[in-house]
């Protein structure tokens, strides 16, 4: 009962807090999108376990705070090399727990989780830090000093990657963490777990409690002794989680969801832009980020469409851990029903779906097709909600400041990505969007030393180098005057 057996591999399914595993009395069922076989049963956390661990991250703090940037990096060196020595198991787990493609997680994804705690790591040893300044003959001395337990929260679509992406900047600034992962994606966290004790970390000092967000995370979210919630998943669950950090004051980071605009102008290279429009059903469509929303100027919608249609036909969708798969299941039944619902209201309000629309008969399962809809009425839920699944939609401006409108239309403000052949052209555009992240000409290029949030309501602050620093850890002014000295 408290193992999963996957991939050849037992995998501990209780909690771990303190260095110890601890089991809920009451479990509940992890399946495999893949085929919906079932992996495990996870223990299912509560306030009791939620105490516990915010207890043994308290506990663990000074020692861990007291270790300093170096002391600390050693040890985050070592987790992220073992990461690395591991890629292969977390990537097959990560797949089977979660339907993602088993090669980007072993080229990508996994990867990019090492180098989420090694950046930090180093970030805090050689970069963290500010020229110190006078005034008035006083000097102003900036530090970043560790700022108590971090409270972290994720979600199903990057288990592994977006959890480290917090782990990473959390521990390096000395702070200590209970991570609650989500509940259809634990596995990976686990064997992260493991991988914290070989790596030498402190008992204490990460904590990982399973379970629901209305159970395991609300006690989190609401715990007094929580100096930091970093938070990614949903706008619902934000707000949420905001109530319950209002009550205690605590610093809140959101990394919210999107429905950012592909901006196709009449300059743009046609190919180029029928390719990254069809990258954006990579994950399945389970991407924050995705330019789920194509505008594209009326003198070009004819041809792009149909260079979109020929790429988007031959996207291979099945097994995730096929080599030649480009995109795999969704990632529960509950939010497969989710996507059909959106596709179904939109098919009921008229709207024109041009390709997919449905679920892949020959697949079964929760295997939805990629899915375009075709100028759907502007207003309508299928152009202003979040889907996160693989439909996309299209429509069709005439003027630079129409496609600005639309663009700028919803709540979000993720990204955007603007495809157009004239740098001048570009440069006015990207001016006027509001994203946390514009990307002109390209797709998903990123680096940890460039900030990453939302705008409007994609999120609340933003992560990357310095950025990260200054939400997990207490920045501190100090002013010495020049008087006063004895020696
Ligand atoms: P979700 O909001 O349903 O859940 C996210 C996490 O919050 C889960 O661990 C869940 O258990 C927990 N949770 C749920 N209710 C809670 C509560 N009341 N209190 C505390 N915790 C609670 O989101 P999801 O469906 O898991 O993830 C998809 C969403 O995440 C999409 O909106 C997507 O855009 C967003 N996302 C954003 C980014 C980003 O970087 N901006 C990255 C990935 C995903």
């Amino acid at each position: 009962m408290s193992k999963a057996h996957v991939f050849g591999v037992d995998i501990d399914t209780r909690h771990f807090i303190g260095g110890n595993r601890i089991a809920s009395a009451e479990t509940y069922t992890d399946l495999s999108p893949i085929d919906m076989s079932e992996l495990g049963q996870i223990s299912r956390g509560g306030k009791q376990e939620i105490d516990l661990a915010v207890q043994a991250a308290k506990a663990a703090f000074p020692a861990w705070a007291a270790l300093g940037p170096e002391g600390r990096g050693k040890l985050l060196f070592r987790l992220a090399d073992l990461i690395e020595e591991n890629v292969e198991l977390l990537a097959n787990v990560e797949t089977l727990d979660n339907g993602s493609l088993l090669r980007s997680h072993r080229r990508g994804v996994m990867p990019r989780a090492a180098m989420n705690i090694r950046f930090f790591a180093d970030w805090a040893m050689n970069q963290l830090s500010h020229p110190d300044f006078e005034t008035r003959g006083h000097t102003n001395k900036i530090s970043w000093d560790p700022s108590g337990v971090a409270a972290l929260i994720t979600p199903w679509n990057a288990p592994l990657m977006l959890a480290t992406w917090k782990i990473g900047p959390a521990l390096a600034a000395g702070d200590t963490v209970v991570l609650k992962p989500a509940e259809w994606t634990p596995l990976s966290a686990s064997l992260f777990a493991d991988l914290t004790i070989e790596a030498g970390i402190p008992a204490g000092v990460f904590n990982v409690v399973f379970g629901f967000g209305s159970e395991a995370g609300a006690a989190l979210t609401a715990h007094k002794d929580i100096a930091r919630i970093s938070f990614t998943g949903s706008v619902p669950t934000a707000k949420i989680i905001a109530h319950a950090a209002a009550d205690n004051l605590t610093p809140v980071s959101f990394e919210l969801g999107g429905k950012s605009p592909l901006l196709v102008f009449e300059d743009a290279d046609l190919e180029l832009a029928a390719q990254l429009a069809v990258e954006q059903y990579d994950n399945a469509g389970q991407v924050c980020l995705s330019g789920t929303r194509i505008l594209v100027h009326e003198s070009v919608a004819a041809p792009f469409a149909e260079k979109f249609k020929e790429r988007a036909l031959k996207i291979k969708q099945g097994d995730p851990r096929d080599e030649d798969t480009d995109i795999g299941p969704q990632i529960h039944p509950v939010h497969f029903d989710r996507i059909k619902g959106f596709v179904n209201r939109a098919k009921e309000s008229g709207a024109s779906i041009v390709m997919g629309g449905s679920e892949n008969q020959e697949l079964g399962g929760l295997y939805f097709k990629p899915t375009l809809v075709m100028n759907p009425d502007p207003l309508s839920e299928i152009v202003t909600s979040e889907v996160f699944g693989p439909v996309l939609c299209m429509q069709t401006f005439s003027t630079d400041q129409e496609a600005l409108a639309m663009a700028n239309g919803t709540e979000f403000g993720l990204a955007a990505v603007v495809v157009s052949g004239n740098r001048e052209h570009a440069e006015q555009i990207t001016k006027n969007l509001v994203a946390g992240t514009i990307w002109v000409n390209c797709f998903f290029v990123r680096d940890l030393r460039a900030p990453f949030g939302g705008s409007k309501k994609s999120g609340i602050g933003r992560d990357g180098g310095t950025w990260s620093f200054d939400f997990y850890a207490d920045v501190k002014n100090t002013v010495y005057s020049p008087n006063g000295w004895k020696e």
